[in-house]
């Protein structure tokens, strides 16, 4: 103690004091869930999931979002779980219900021939509303007015590893606008018209088509025909603009006119990662290579020894689902000219 020669110690300590100075002012952030009442202990879970292996340490706000009122019991048992603020908001009718440009005998005709198909959610009016929500509106939301960026989070995923840095700074910093963990083929089924109406939308709006865009990531004909790649939107950071901007609000308006979220059943991840592919630089997206996901049946398992060590991974490798031949992180790193890990020469296909 009475020593004068600087130890260790001593200079970590004045590093720490010089970075406490620096002014940094916190990102303006939160978590987002859409849920229901009843799914809210498979939600507990993945709020202890992502607090235990990332918020705890940053404390971000988290905006739940509900077509009906949430319970008591949901507002106490997740207030309880989330370290940082928790927010509570109803969905308002027009943004979860048919629209009055839908023809209704049409809608369920489609709902009951994707039935005898026996397409996943074919049948649902509710989870058409949801994939039209997430799609259009949840951003929209007064409880999100106050920020710039968002982190998805549905019930029952899990996080695997550690993530010790500020996600939403980390965005920030580099100017990403829209992140994502997994990567995979959607449905033709769900989608049949998806890609004609966007065609369609580009060819009355070529303005919002970026200049650096990512259709070969999308697209393996030059735009001719969708490859049915898309980012699975249950885990999203982005960057609330990307949104609210002109070209996603158009987009979205005339994808709702067209019917395709009842006349078929277009999911939310499709139409988010066409957009983002679209009407963003490439530049602009970001693969979390770091952040081990499980949401059913796939996982996003860290490769990498040094992310795996660092993070105190807890998920199988061998289940990774990102350089499965299934996977279009495959075609994301072709097309971004990434290299794969070395580990997958252990692990890999
Ligand atoms: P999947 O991941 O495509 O199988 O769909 P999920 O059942 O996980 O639904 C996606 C998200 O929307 C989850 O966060 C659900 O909690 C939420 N969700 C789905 N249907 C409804 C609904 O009818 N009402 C509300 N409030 N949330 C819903
Ligand atoms: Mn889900």
């Amino acid at each position: 103690p009475n020593n004068t020669v600087a130890t260790n110690d001593d200079l970590d300590n004045v590093k720490s004091k010089a970075a406490a100075k620096k002014p940094t002012k916190k990102v303006k952030a939160t978590f987002v869930t859409l849920a229901r009442n009843e799914d809210l202990y498979d939600l507990l879970g993945s709020i202890q999931s992502v607090e235990d292996r990332f918020n705890h340490k940053f404390n971000y706000d988290w905006v739940f979002l509900n077509d009906v009122q949430f319970s008591e019991e949901f507002i106490k048992e997740t207030t309880k779980s989330v370290s940082g603020k928790t927010k509570y908001g109803v969905i308002p009718y027009d943004h979860w219900s048919t629209p009055i440009w839908i023809n209704r005998k049409q809608a369920e005709e489609a709902r009951m021939d994707m039935k005898k198909k026996d397409i996943i959610y074919g049948d649902s009016v509710s989870y058409r509303y949801m994939c039209r929500y997430e799609s259009g509106f949840f951003y929209r939301h007064p409880l999100m007015d106050e920020y710039d960026y968002y982190w998805r989070v549905e019930p029952s995923v899990k996080f695997y590893c550690d993530v010790d840095y500020d996600v939403f700074q980390f965005m920030q910093d580099n100017d990403y606008e829209y992140g994502f963990t997994v990567a995979l083929r959607e449905y033709i089924e769900t989608i049949p018209t998806l890609w004609d109406t966007t065609k369609k939308f580009l060819k009355e709006h070529p303005k919002y088509l970026a200049k650096d865009n990512s259709l070969e990531f999308i697209s393996d004909d030059n735009g001719e025909t969708y490859n049915l790649c898309h980012f699975w939107s249950n885990f999203e950071v982005a960057k609330l603009d990307f949104l609210r901007g002109k070209a996603y609000r158009s987009y979205f308006d005339a994808l709702d006119k067209s019917g395709g979220f009842f006349y078929e059943r277009w999911g939310d991840a499709p139409v988010h990662s066409i957009a983002a592919a679209l009407f963003l630089n490439k530049d602009k997206l970001h693969f979390f290579d770091d952040i081990g996901y499980f949401h059913g049946p796939f996982t996003n398992c860290p490769l990498k020894e040094d992310v795996r060590i660092k993070g105190r991974c807890s998920c199988d490798p061998k289940e990774d689902f990102t350089f499965n031949p299934a996977s279009c992180i495959n075609q994301y790193y072709k097309f971004k000219g990434l290299k794969k890990p070395d580990e997958l020469a252990v692990y890999g296909f």
